[in-house]
């Protein structure tokens, strides 16, 4: 590499206000188990009993308007709202592309933190790439949002509405195609998920109750991407909750991933892909590599053999998958995306190896999907 990349210190804890700590978003009944929005309505001097009705709007009938929740007592509707379905976030801007069906939008939550989340539908399914954070302390000097550094981290139920958003514009048909639902959740928006481990339990915890104490999603339909923080990929390990893991590496040598991904200085490559293997083994889940290709950076023919040789020293492949994601490139960056014939140099080396390998489509290019470029832009 021809110049030394500049990378921001990494960040675990929220930052702190100048006057201490900073606001808490609303509580809501998403960051709550029933039994707690129960007693959260009893504390407000409100009966228990109406958290089912509002969980029934919020999660099943995927109603945001009180005037539609005509099974609560008019006078004490508003008070009810207030109490559980507190605003969370506004839309201040919808992106679309490919003829609507994928849509992002910039959120704007309660302190003025701005977040995206991006809808894309396929034929015979739906995935909601969602934020876990407000900006994001890891500085992978690729990423947009990696260069602003961590804001705060978002609540769990910042993190589920954004899915019960592309829910209801699905129900409401508002997405070409017909009515239709959420069958994935990745967490590949804005932020690492395993920096906000608890919320982002609790938002999966969420999406996975059954209707009307949650979404009633498959465990299996989401993805839990990180940059390899391993202690949590252990502890993820051991939930019991069999979520799919995208390990997102890079490149193959500790050199290059301490650069690309800074994270590796305290965690090496050795160590990460080592706990995701291990999160293979306990959970029989097959761990995605994510892969970005960077032009003259790590798509060298020899990286793709050093690759394919790291993940085979595991065992057999049934274990792993790669992902090579074409690199969206940030404004005024200096990464690009491969040639298009190193791509095919890389992934033929890949598959020689017997590695079984998938280009990610580049859906929404042109909206920048999913790397907080738009976030970036307004603020
Ligand atoms: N922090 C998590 C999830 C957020 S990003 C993680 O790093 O895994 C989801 C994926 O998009 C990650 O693999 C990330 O490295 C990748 N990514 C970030 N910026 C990108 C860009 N400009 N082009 C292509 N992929 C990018």
């Amino acid at each position: 590499m021809d110049e030394p990349i500049k990378t921001l210190p990494l960040v675990f804890e929220e930052p702190k206000g100048p006057r201490g700590p900073k606001p808490k978003p609303p509580r809501h009944l998403a960051d709550l188990t029933p039994a707690e929005r129960k007693e959260r309505l009893e504390e407000l001097g409100l009966p228990g009993f109406r958290a089912k009705q509002l969980s029934t709007h919020y999660f099943s009938r995927l109603v945001d308007d009180p005037a539609e929740m005509t099974d609560l007592p008019a006078e004490q509707r508003d008070e009810l709202v207030a109490g559980l379905l507190p605003t969370l976030m506004t839309p201040l801007r919808t992106l679309e592309a490919d003829r609507g069906t994928t849509r992002k939008t910039l959120w704007k939550l309660f302190d003025g933190a701005l977040v995206e989340s991006v809808l894309m539908r396929y034929p015979g399914r739906t995935t909601m790439c969602v934020s876990s954070q407000a900006g994001c302390g890891m500085a992978c000097p690729f990423c947009a949002t990696g260069q602003g550094g961590l804001e705060r981290n978002m609540s769990t139920a910042e993190i589920v509405e954004q899915v019960v958003a592309g829910a209801r514009s699905l129900a409401r048909d508002e997405v070409p195609g017909g009515p239709g639902r959420v069958s994935n959740v990745v967490f590949m928006g804005m932020g690492e998920p395993m920096a906000n481990y608890n919320a982002v339990m609790g938002a999966v915890r969420r999406l996975t109750d059954t209707s009307p104490d949650g979404l009633g999603m498959s465990a299996r339909g989401i993805t839990v991407s990180t940059v390899g923080l391993v202690p949590r990929m252990r502890q993820l390990a051991d939930e019991g909750i069999p979520v799919t893991l995208a390990l997102s590496l890079h490149a193959p040598d500790d050199e290059l991933r301490n650069e690309l991904v800074p994270i590796n200085t305290r965690f090496s490559v050795a160590e990460t892909v080592e706990a995701a293997w291990d999160y293979a083994r306990k959970t029989k889940r097959r761990v995605s590599i994510e892969y970005a290709m960077m032009r003259g950076i790590n798509d060298q023919a020899w990286r793709a053999d050093l690759l394919a040789d790291v993940l085979h020293s595991y065992g057999d492949w049934g274990w792993v998958h790669v992902n090579l994601i074409p690199l969206n490139p940030t404004p005024g960056s200096k990464w690009t995306a491969s040639d298009p014939r190193d791509e095919k140099e890389f992934v033929r080396r890949l598959e020689a190896k017997g590695v079984p390998t998938t280009v990610r489509d580049t859906r929404g290019r042109e909206i920048d999907g999913a790397c907080g470029q738009l976030a970036a832009v307004e603020s």
